[in-house]
């Protein structure tokens, strides 16, 4: 399911890393019925999955949570601040 190689190439567009959905174009509609473009955005959560940071679409988190609950471990710990000399 976590395709090394998916993760490696982490595009710049806002998309999910593991089925590629991306903003949609929309339009708004104001009461005289004039158009807007808009961007409709997917809703993308970082994760820490299987040792690497992901993008990944709420629909996906349900799915692998569910699927593959012992992929998701803890974020690595940042290395702690150097203690303070007297
Ligand atoms: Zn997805």
């Amino acid at each position: 399911m976590c395709d090394p190689c998916m993760v490696a190439k982490k595009s710049m567009a806002r998309q999910c890393h593991l089925c590629q959905r991306s903003s949609l174009k929309a339009k708004s509609r104001s009461h005289s019925n004039i158009g807007t473009n808009r961007r409709q955005k997917v809703n993308l959560q970082k994760r820490w999955i299987d040792g690497s940071q992901m993008l990944l679409c709420t629909n996906c988190l349900k799915t692998l949570k569910g699927k593959r609950p012992e992929l998701f471990v803890a974020a690595p710990k940042k290395k702690a601040a150097p203690a303070k000399k007297k």
